[in-house]
């Protein structure tokens, strides 16, 4: 298949290139390089079935493609509150030129939605019948509200147009290729231990998140992206649940070192627990992350220490 990958040079769209490309597919990568990086996909720049397009989702492109995954819009909250209004452009546009592409070319198309949909949650674990509790006006409003718009709009363009929807949840994701300092927790703590500098809680570190693997994640994306029984909304995540204090100390453990924990304010509408209800994936695609958090932080720890080292 010709598959076109927004966002394909981040973190979750360059190992999704690298899984499409081994599987046979060819790729086109379109990017306009916010928070994702040329050396993410460097390995694939010479690739006879690889293309990097430099180009920004809010402005309309054409692609003959049979599938679309949209993956385009930073993912981390330093980076997402960094333009705010762009961050929701990049969402709200982006959805429409992936939706328009697909409808016009007849091509299936992906959207990475999140778990940010279900806000700072009142039911727990989350399941997708749930509606969210999410603040329209605060500061992660524009991430959140873009990708719930975004949703709104993919299902529209089934209703409507008929177009091949698939809207995955996807829950904290973490692995190589996270940026050093992408502000996101998994990297933050395990950056700051390398260095032997102070490993920054916010709040008493008690708020909890479900990290899953980034390789256990892209292996339900494909499966979920290659079945027809439903267009979603789908969880993706892995159902294990820590506070940040046991992420903080787990990485301690791990990565050794004379690091101390010191706790920082907590910003505001920051989830205070959240893990998935993953029962739809596991009865429709057959999946569960199989990678645990130690062994996915070994690797993890292992890419940064030549990064950082
Ligand atoms: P990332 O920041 O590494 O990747 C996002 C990519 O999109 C980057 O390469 C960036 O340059 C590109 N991009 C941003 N704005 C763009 C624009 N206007 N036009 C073209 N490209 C643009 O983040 P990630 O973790 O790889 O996240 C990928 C997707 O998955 C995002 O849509 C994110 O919201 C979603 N998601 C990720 C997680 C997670 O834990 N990693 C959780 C929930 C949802
Ligand atoms: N966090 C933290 N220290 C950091 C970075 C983040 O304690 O250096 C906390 C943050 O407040 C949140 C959790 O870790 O409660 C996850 O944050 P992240 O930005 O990774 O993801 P999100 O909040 O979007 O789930």
């Amino acid at each position: 298949m010709r598959i076109l990958v927004t966002g394909g040079a981040g973190f979750l769209g360059s190992h999704l290139c690298d899984r499409l490309i081994n599987d046979g597919n060819d790729v086109i990568c379109l990017d306009n390089l916010f928070t994702g990086r040329k050396e993410n996909i460097a390995h694939l720049l010479g690739h006879p079935r690889f293309e990097f397009v430099r180009h920004d989702v809010v402005d309309p492109f054409k692609f003959e493609v049979d599938q679309i995954f949209n993956l385009a819009c930073p993912a981390s909250p330093p980076h997402y509150q960094y333009n705010p209004i762009k961050t929701t452009k990049t969402s709200v546009i982006g959805a429409i030129n992936c939706l328009g592409l697909a409808k016009r070319v007849k091509a299936r198309v992906f959207q990475a939605s999140t778990s940010e949909v279900y806000g700072d949650p009142e039911m727990h674990p989350q399941r997708e019948e749930y509606w969210g509790h999410v603040n329209p006006i605060g500061l992660r409003s524009c991430y959140d509200e873009g990708k719930r718009c975004a949703e709104t709009l993919f299902f529209d363009y089934n209703r409507e147009n008929k177009v091949d929807i698939r809207v995955i949840r996807i829950f904290n994701t973490y692995g190589p290729r996270m940026l050093a300092n992408d502000g996101r927790v998994v990297s933050n703590f395990i950056v700051q231990a390398l260095k032997g500098e102070d490993i920054t809680i916010y709040g008493d570190g008690k708020q909890t998140r479900s990290f899953c693997f980034v390789d256990d994640l892209i292996e339900g994306f494909v499966r979920f992206m290659n079945q027809t029984e439903i267009i979603g909304p789908m969880n993706c995540g892995n159902p294990g649940e820590f506070t940040m204090l046991q992420l903080a100390e787990l990485t301690l453990k791990l990565v050794g070192g004379r690091s101390k924990i010191v706790f920082k304010p907590l910003p505001s509408d920051d989830p205070k627990q959240r893990q998935p209800d993953i029962s739809l994936a596991r009865r429709v695609i057959k999946w569960e992350p199989q990678i645990p958090l130690e062994e996915g932080l070994k690797r993890t720890i292992a890419y940064f220490s030549k990064q950082v080292g």
